[in-house]
């Protein structure tokens, strides 16, 4: 089958329903687990990455996520590794506009660290995405280079220019990082309202080996808004995006600046999302590594019913929700041992 056909109909259109009732409209999707930048709290500098036939193809990607529209899936976030070195990715996204078209979706969007926007945006904008996440963590060049072992920060100040002149909204993603970008928060605020972003604040989380001790890392997001609260008026924002961010609003710049608090905050109870890995690996919870094998489902026979089987039977089995816990020289338990490039944040 090629991408951008639907299989045949699905055996029943029925919502997906988790046992503590949470209604499932939210799918994040790694497309590949290669990227172009070795985040220092992501990857370790030396990966292996995946074989080509353990990865999903566009094609059996535009099953899964049809799927998923199918059942109710209304918002799609395309994640990575960095979705925009997928060879042909925008054959696929410009196939997932089709749902956009006909209402079944919501909204498609991205996350991506930028280094490709000045290559794809208008592109992105064509294909019905309206809104991107943008990973920023510093505006100092080498500090930058630094943190990504090798990225050029004009590249991607460059592409966000373009991605905004293409028309798409950006939110600029910030992993707070102690004694590395505590001092840049309030001129990373500024920045991104100046420039017309919101911009969004994470506690980096236990995910996969990496080179250095996570804790000497961790910064929790109530010093962040100390730090932020002691230069700008912050006012509660009902802001939702269908995300895990809770939104405050700056009065003296009028924009919003989010915190994802996985650590510190339990937002479990209203977790409305699933993930899938490039391989086809469908995790009910970021923070757990219960999982379903959808890949060996899509490749079973052509027909989605094996699928939606699949797919029914994972959500069936969502948990309430993750145990992360950050201990000085402690991985586990309350860590997972996949890296976010896996599942994608
Ligand atoms: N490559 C794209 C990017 O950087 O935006 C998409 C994939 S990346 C894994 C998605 C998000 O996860 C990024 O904002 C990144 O900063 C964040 N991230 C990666 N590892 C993390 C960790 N251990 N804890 C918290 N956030 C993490
Ligand atoms: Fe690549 Fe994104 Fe991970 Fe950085 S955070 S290494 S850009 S996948």
């Amino acid at each position: 089958m090629q991408v951008g056909q639907d299989a045949k109909a699905a055996p029943t259109e029925a919502p997906l329903i988790d046992p503590f009732g949470r209604h499932v409209s939210y799918l994040r999707v790694s497309v590949t687990d290669r990227c172009d930048l070795r985040c220092v709290y992501c990857m370790a500098e030396n990966m292996s990455f995946l074989p080509k036939k353990e990865v999903l193809s566009l094609e059996e990607l535009d099953r899964l996520c049809s799927a998923f529209v199918r059942r109710g899936v209304k918002r799609l976030r395309l994640t990575g590794g960095e979705p925009l070195v997928r060879k042909n990715i925008i054959s696929f996204i410009r196939a997932m506009g089709r749902h956009l078209d006909s209402g079944a979706l919501q909204e498609l969007t991205l996350t991506t660290n930028g280094t490709q926007l000045h290559r794809f945006a208008h592109e992105l904008y064509d294909c019905g995405v309206r809104r991107i996440n943008v990973s920023l963590d510093t505006l100092d060049a080498e500090k930058f280079h630094e943190v990504t072992r090798w990225g050029n920060l004009q590249k991607v100040l460059d592409g966000i220019k373009v991605a905004k002149d293409a028309g798409l909204k950006i939110k600029i993603n910030c992993v707070a990082l102690k004694g590395f970008n505590d001092d840049e928060l309030l001129d990373l605020v500024a920045w991104s309202h100046g420039d017309g972003h919101d911009i969004t604040f994470i506690e980096t989380m236990p995910m996969g080996e990496i080179d250095g001790d996570r804790n000497e890392q961790f910064l929790s997001l109530a010093q962040v808004r100390e730090r932020i609260a002691s230069r700008y008026s912050l006012s509660a924002s009902s802001h939702v995006t269908g995300g895990p961010a809770r939104y405050e609003r700056i009065a003296e710049t009028g924009g919003r600046v989010g915190f994802i608090t996985p650590m510190s905050h339990n937002f479990c109870e209203s977790c409305n999302r699933v993930r899938v890995t490039c391989t086809g690996q469908l995790y009910l919870c970021l923070g757990q590594d219960d999982r379903a094998d959808l890949r060996a489902a899509l490749r079973a026979s052509e027909a989605d019913d094996v699928l939606e089987a699949a797919i029914e039977a994972a959500v069936a089995r969502k948990p309430m929700g993750h145990d992360f816990v950050i201990e000085r020289g402690v991985n586990t338990p309350g860590s997972v041992s996949r890296h976010m490039s896996v599942t994608g944040g």
